[in-house]
């Protein structure tokens, strides 16, 4: 059994495939998460536009981070 699988983000073959990104994108996706906290904490009300707006990331992003349950604010 092979535990080989490819990143969701670049589509490269990672080594774990317990998470869905390879080691360089998982680090840039922690990145990104902690900016989206960190805007969220400073504005609670705030939704995915509103921190694709303010922020450098974008909405396909943050969506993302709410579908994989990371967040939870209204799209
Ligand atoms: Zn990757």
């Amino acid at each position: 059994m092979n535990n080989y699988g490819f990143c969701v983000e670049c589509g490269k073959v990672k080594e774990n495939k317990l998470i869905s990104h390879c080691d360089e994108c998982n680090s840039r996706y922690r990145e990104i998460f902690y900016e989206i906290r960190l805007y969220l904490m400073q504005h609670p009300t705030a939704t995915a536009m509103d921190i694709a707006n303010n922020t450098n990331i974008k909405v396909e992003q943050v969506m993302q981070f709410i579908k994989d349950g990371m967040i939870h604010i209204k799209a």
